[in-house]
């Protein structure tokens, strides 16, 4: 033991937190009850008619699909109000409607089996991955990471969950997003390159599932700008999960920049959209 060490005055005494412990977010589950968020992972180019959308082939097996893309969002990016702010650094706001998958159970130790991955799902929510696509794309091109485009405060908006038990098939479920009452983004579930069971297989390679885990699946075609006051409303289908609210204006002046650059770029972000593949 070091020296340091031997002036404790017991190195057996239990410790004391020496800051606040942080807030862990939580979703409402419909029914009651609440989901603590533990970690958020995302699935990039899951969506076969985005992928045609792109110009891209769709796999026609599970042996050309490759490996999907992963990344992460921080847990507290969760949003379950109605108010988004603005984020900063960014001219280019997209939105992004996704099936979420919550994770009601510690998987095994190990590759999870694809048979096995169904029985840890606890719930289905609708899911907003918001991304600075400007930020995005200058990672892209540049090789970099993408953790300034994707893991931002409040980029993950979220409906309340629905327990998989009153869920049924999600294959069956549906996505929309309307922007100002336009429809936007929609998406059929038996769509995804990479089902759920899959995801959760492949992620188990890389990372240890748990206990208070979510999951965005992917989004389908029509990603696009969100400007400040823009009103978002996605749903989940059959079962009416909503995620409804409204791009707040940042402060101060630099947003009103922002907004000005993000108007003028909008009649490109339709080429932009099409660049796009998460
Ligand atoms: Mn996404």
């Amino acid at each position: 033991m070091s020296d340091a060490r031997s002036h404790e005055a017991s190195p057996t005494a239990p410790r004391a937190d020496v800051i606040p412990v942080p807030a862990v977010p939580r979703v409402d589950v419909r029914g009651g009850g609440r989901f603590p968020v533990h970690r958020i992972y995302c699935v990039g180019r899951n969506f076969a008619d985005h992928a045609r959308e792109m110009g891209a082939v769709a796999p026609a097996s599970k042996a050309e699909r490759g490996t999907p893309v992963f990344f992460m969002k921080p847990a507290d990016a969760i949003v379950t109000g109605e108010v988004v702010a603005y984020p900063p650094g960014t001219a280019d706001l997209h939105h992004e409607v996704e099936l979420v998958v919550a994770i009601g159970h510690d998987a095994a130790p190990g590759v999870l089996p694809v048979e096995q991955a169904q029985a840890l799902v606890f719930g289905y929510t609708v899911g907003l991955d918001l991304t600075r696509r400007d930020l995005q794309a200058a990672a892209k091109a540049k090789g970099l990471p993408w953790d300034t485009g994707k893991g931002f405060d409040h980029s993950a908006p979220v409906s309340a969950l629905l327990p998989a038990a009153d869920a049924g098939d999600y294959a069956a479920m549906a996505l929309d997003l309307d922007i100002n009452g336009v429809r936007r983004q929609h998406g059929e579930l038996r769509d995804l390159v990479w089902d759920v069971a899959d995801i959760l297989h492949e992620l188990s390679k890389l990372y240890a599932l748990r206990t208070g885990d979510l999951v965005f699946m992917g989004t389908p075609a029509g990603v696009g700008p969100l400007l400040p006051g823009d009103h978002f409303h996605a749903r989940l289908h059959p079962h009416g999960l909503v995620v409804d609210g409204v791009i707040a204006p940042a402060r101060g002046a630099a947003m009103l920049a922002a907004t000005a650059s993000a108007r003028q770029q909008t009649s490109l972000s339709k080429g932009a959209a099409d660049g796009h593949d998460e």
